[in-house]
């Protein structure tokens, strides 16, 4: 999932009247040339593999771990908050997730073991659909089982935006994509901003 910009108020307000420092802008070019090379090696809207149903995770071993590593590391670069292993074209039940301060983390074999009553809109952005924003309907809490990257047993209780996160991250391992869930215009104003870019392609 991209990051959520709203979010970024405090940040904004810090450099708003100031004149960036070479040094700053300097790092802001990097981190841009980072992301857009991250956003390169994430599968694109048009791409199959982002429609395919993920399989389970069999084998814990050296190979999921690098994999975990490396989603994480691209996430980071591309600035998003949540990565699907279906977005790197690898068709396994796993993602990679941060929403918060807490560090990223993996989850394997995800599956919902509890759903809250509750649900909110708010917009989402997708690393997979670059220009989209549209609303889309949550619960307000889910609680997850799985496993890591080491084949324990995972359990894990989310509200609010790292509910929204992990719900948007699972969608992806059944090739379920945010313009599927939101409104018909919504779907209409991101599909016009989607096609003429896969045409182009
Ligand atoms: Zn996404």
């Amino acid at each position: 999932m991209a990051h959520d910009h709203d979010h970024d108020h405090d940040h904004d307000h810090e450099h708003g009247d100031e004149v960036a420092t070479d040094e700053e802008a300097q790092e802001r070019a990097e981190a841009e040339a980072r992301r857009q090379l991250a956003l390169a090696q994430i599968r694109q809207y048009g791409d199959p593999a982002l429609r395919l149903k993920a399989h389970e995770v069999e084998d814990f071993d050296d190979d999921l771990r690098r994999l975990v590593e490396r989603m994480i590391a691209l996430m980071h670069d591309a600035q998003g908050v949540g990565l699907a292993a279906t977005q790197v074209g690898i068709l396994r039940r796993l993602f990679v997730y941060e929403p918060d301060e807490e560090g990223p983390r993996a989850l394997v074999n995800p599956v919902v073991a509890e759903r809250g009553d509750e649900s909110t809109s708010d917009e989402e952005g997708c690393l997979s659909l670059q220009g989209v924003r549209v609303p889309v309907d949550r619960s307000t809490h889910i609680v997850l089982e799985g496993k890591d990257e080491h084949g324990a047993d995972v359990r894990v209780e989310l509200d609010e935006y790292a509910a929204r996160v992990v719900q948007h991250e699972l969608d992806h391992l059944d090739g379920v994509l945010i313009i599927d869930r939101t409104d018909d215009e919504h779907r209409r104003e991101a599909l016009a901003t989607l096609r003429p870019r896969a045409v182009l392609r």
